[in-house]
């Protein structure tokens, strides 16, 4: 292909009949394909063909392609245009079709059709010069006058369009660059044409004539690009841009379409966007972001997904509350009031936050540690958060952390992705429209990890108070500081805090309550709550504190209140059905006397209360105030679901209570065991940890080295306990997974039991992890095991020796009710666990047969 040198099209051409739309040299097109002569074309020549020759066609415009190849073939239109296709994608459903992309290179004329099946072929005459464009002085000096005027007019549509779009800027290049006898085809492609104006100029064989068919076209373009422009308001130049790419507005037409109008609101809607941003108090940083995006939200045309996007980043982004925050009213004095008032016990915590608060009021700034409150569930963990939102008249947010195993819950999605959204720290602020309020991360203890990341790392940032200043979230792309938020945690169990978590902050043990305050609880905060709820008055409904510790011990077995509430709610929903019929039945009874005006008193529930001073003797009915008693409780919520069965279960050898430790409080445990005949084999069931499995074997082996001393023996008299002997223990509830080394002591007790055949006491329990020599060690989670304990009714508890300081947390009443005997050795279990001790001493009976 040297310079100069004309290329040629083949003189034979396979013909491609296209009906709508004519393609002009130097141009592209997308043309359908489904007639049986274009498909048989597409086919035998562009998928079987292997030269480049084979794939230039001649693309014949107005001709429709007739539906069956039966059929003749209609009169062709003259002039075509010779065509690479650069492209065929094809498709057999709903039935076959192909996609063709063709790309022009020159007129052509057809002199003479060779053959009509099973596509057209014609002889044809090329009318364009095809060359590598170089010989552009020559061309210049031929066309003259009307080349350059059709130049100018050029320049001057380009012009008009804005030259930071690639596209535009490289039609500009191209103007400068191609040769003049080239350019009328490529623009008229461009510019908004008629496909009879496109045939007239595909017409148009000389260069003249086709200048002379052109520069009306261009001229027509330009007067309604002007016109345009003049109907908008004078904006940026960018509107440029969006006039010229949108395909389906009419340019020459009357401006003011129900279309403009729309996208005038939309823009008055930008504009508006934008005048927020700018009074908005955003971070420097962000409003930088925002002006950019908001430039780019311009520019893009509405239907592109991306629109919707960045218009919802920027809504978010200004009505995040920057700089918006509520003032603190923090009075100690008030706080301790109020926090008294809201929840009764629970005096640590209670003491911990006041401090808490005072340190915040000297110091003004949250750089202490986060409070993480631990205990069971529904001891009130949430409700001081949000006595403390209160206290400091702050907002309150709670984010609930449980089963979050994505690290974009917590820091957000990057926008890239469809459906993206910020994290919850970032939602939450939103909700609440403050930058200071008190998020409650409830349940850190259950967060999870999966591949989406680890939530629990994303956490750190945000509760580290030295690099929250600048948190980032994804979706936001620039900081937020939440340096002035008030984190406060709650978990069940610190056990699953991930360490680096646990590090960050200062954890309050949260335990469950005893008895005797729970009944102060339920009539201090539950009741009265479940009476206004259900729109009772204490004149309608009275529980005794009797019944109340009915409910706490024979139908809820829990560390918290929440069955408490959930019980005194049933009742109350059942005394609410008595007082609505003894009300129906009155106001029946009454209706002749009383008349209309009383009626209505009784039945809407606000006057009722107001009422009762001066109406009551009225508006109760004889039996009022329904008195809660024992048998009430059973008809409401059925027989009791927790009987006191401690002294049933020990009436056997072989069984002793231990004291566990759950997430959910402190919990007692019978450890059962049984002995027969067998080869010596230790079976353990309850499903149990390796630890809890190690503290058994550990027993037996103590027991076995020790069973001369204590004159243990198997069923047979030797002291070899395991010989000819299986012992099984088992840990009810097997349905609950347990581990830990606290239950030694209790594993120890139990067999001794069994091998010497004498009772545990029934009041006893115990905890304690044992070692091989039989030393007792301290464990964990006294405060809630003790409890439970006292929960159960038992009287007796032995622990550790070492954690004897443990009890000093635990309420004066409790350790009243209660005996504890420190042991550091099993022997000093094993003398408490019995009922006259477990001395070493000789049996006397079996000695005495021997001799
Ligand atoms: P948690 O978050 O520990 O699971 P909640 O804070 O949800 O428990 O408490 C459950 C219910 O018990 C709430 O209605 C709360 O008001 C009530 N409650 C718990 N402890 C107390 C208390 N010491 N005084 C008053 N109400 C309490």
């Amino acid at each position: 292909m040297t310079a100069g040198s004309a290329i040629q099209i083949p003189s034979r051409l396979p013909l491609l009949l296209t009906h709508e739309g004519v393609l002009l040299p130097g141009s592209t097109m997308r043309t359908s394909v489904d007639s049986p002569r274009n498909m048989q074309l597409v086919r035998s020549r562009l998928l079987k063909g292997t030269s480049l020759r084979s794939t230039i066609i001649g693309v014949i415009p107005n001709t429709s392609d007739p539906t069956s190849d039966c059929d003749d073939l209609p009169s062709l239109h003259r002039i075509g245009t010779a065509a690479l296709a650069v492209q065929v994608v094809g498709s057999n459903w709903p039935k076959p079709r192909y996609t063709l992309l063709v790309t022009g290179l020159c007129r052509f004329q057809i002199l003479q059709l060779l053959k009509e099946k099973p596509y057209p072929v014609a002889e044809v005459e090329q009318l364009d010069r095809l060359e590598q464009f170089t010989n552009q002085h020559k061309s210049e000096e031929e066309l003259g006058e009307l080349s350059e005027q059709f130049y100018k007019y050029a320049v001057q549509l380009v012009e008009m369009l804005d030259m930071s779009v690639p596209a535009v800027a490289k039609l500009r290049h191209l103007l400068d660059n191609l040769p003049r006898e080239a350019l009328p085809d490529i623009l008229t492609s461009i510019i908004r044409t008629s496909n009879q104006e496109k045939l007239q100029i595909l017409d148009a064989v000389r260069l003249e004539e086709r200048f002379k068919v052109t520069i009306p076209l261009l001229v027509r373009q330009i007067e309604g690009l002007k016109l345009l422009q003049k109907t908008r308001k004078p904006k940026q130049d960018d509107d440029k841009r969006v006039v010229a790419i949108r395909p389906n507005r009419r340019i020459s037409h009357i401006p003011s379409t129900t279309e403009d109008e729309e996208e005038e609101e939309d823009h008055d809607d930008v504009v508006m966007l934008e005048k927020k941003i700018r009074t908005s108090s955003m971070s420097e940083q962000a409003l930088k972001v925002c002006l950019k995006e908001i430039k780019r939200l311009k520019k893009m045309p509405q239907s592109m997904p991306e629109y919707a996007l960045t218009r919802n980043y920027l809504e978010l982004m200004v009505e995040l509350p920057w700089n918006k925050s509520t003032k603190d009213r923090l009075e100690i004095r008030a706080a301790r009031i109020l926090l008294d008032n809201d929840h009764y016990a629970m005096e640590k915590l209670k003491k911990r936050v006041l401090e808490y608060l005072a340190v915040r009021q000297l110091k003004n700034n949250l750089k202490g540690p986060i409070l993480c409150f631990v205990g069971p569930p529904g001891v009130g963990k949430t409700s001081v958060g949000r006595s403390i939102a209160k206290t400091l008249g702050r907002e309150f947010h709670r984010i609930a952390l449980g089963g979050v195993c994505d690290q974009s819950d917590i820091r957000g999605h990057r926008r890239t992705y469809v459906g993206s959204m910020p994290g919850r720290i970032i939602n939450g602020l939103k909700t609440v429209g403050v930058n200071n309020p008190v998020f409650l991360l409830d349940e850190v203890d259950k967060l999870g990890k999966s591949l989406q990341g680890d939530p629990a790392a994303a956490l750190l940032e945000v509760l580290d108070p030295e690099q929250n200043h600048s948190f980032t979230d994804h979706y936001l792309n620039v900081a937020f500081d939440l340096s002035q938020v008030l984190f406060i945690a709650t978990a069940n169990t610190t056990a699953t805090i991930p360490p680096a978590l646990l590090d960050r902050m200062e954890i309050i043990q949260v335990p469950g309550y005893t008895q005797e305050e729970k009944i102060e609880i339920a009539h201090r905060h539950l009741i009265p709550k479940q009476l206004e709820q259900h729109g009772l008055t204490p004149q309608q409904i009275q529980i005794p504190q009797v019944t109340t510790l009915d409910i706490i011990t024979r139908y809820t077995r829990e560390a918290g209140v929440r069955s408490l509430d959930r019980k005194l709610g049933a009742i109350c929903r059942a005394v609410a059905v008595k007082v609505a019929e003894g009300q129906h039945k009155e106001t029946k009874s009454d209706r002749a006397e009383v008349g209309e005006e009383d009626c209505k008193e009784h039945v809407t529930e606000d006057a009722k209360t107001e009422s009762i001073s001066d109406t009551a003797d009225l508006a109760l009915p004889p039996e009022m105030p329904i008195l809660i008693d024992f048998h009430a409780l059973k008809d409401i919520l059925g027989p009791p679901m927790y009987e006191k069965e401690v002294s049933e279960r020990l009436s056997q050898p072989g069984v002793a209570i231990g004291l566990a430790w759950t997430p959910l409080g402190g919990e007692i445990m019978f450890v059962e065991a049984s002995r027969m005949d067998g080869e010596g084999q230790l079976t353990l069931t309850g499903q149990l940890g390796d630890v809890m499995k190690e503290s058994a074997h550990l027993a037996i082996s103590w027991l076995r080295s020790n069973a001369k001393r204590y004159q243990l023996t198997n069923a047979s008299g030797s002291f070899d306990l395991l010989d000819n002997t299986d012992i099984h223990l088992h840990f009810p509830a097997g349905a609950v997974t347990k581990d830990g080394p606290s239950a030694g002591v209790t594993i120890v007790t139990c067999l001794a039991s069994l091998f010497s055949e004498r009772l545990v006491c029934s009041d006893v329990a115990m905890t304690g992890e044992i070692t091989l020599r039989g030393l007792v060690l301290p464990v964990g989670g006294i405060k809630d095991k003790v409890l439970a304990a006292h929960r159960a009714g038992l009287k007796r508890i032995i622990i550790p020796r070492r954690n004897e300081k443990d009890l000093e947390e635990i309420a004066v009443n409790v350790r009243q009710d209660l005996t504890f005997v420190m042991a550091s050795c099993l022997d000093e279990v094993l003398n408490a666990a019995f009922d006259g001790g477990f001395a070493v001493k000789p049996r006397v009976e079996r000695v005495n047969s021997k001799l």
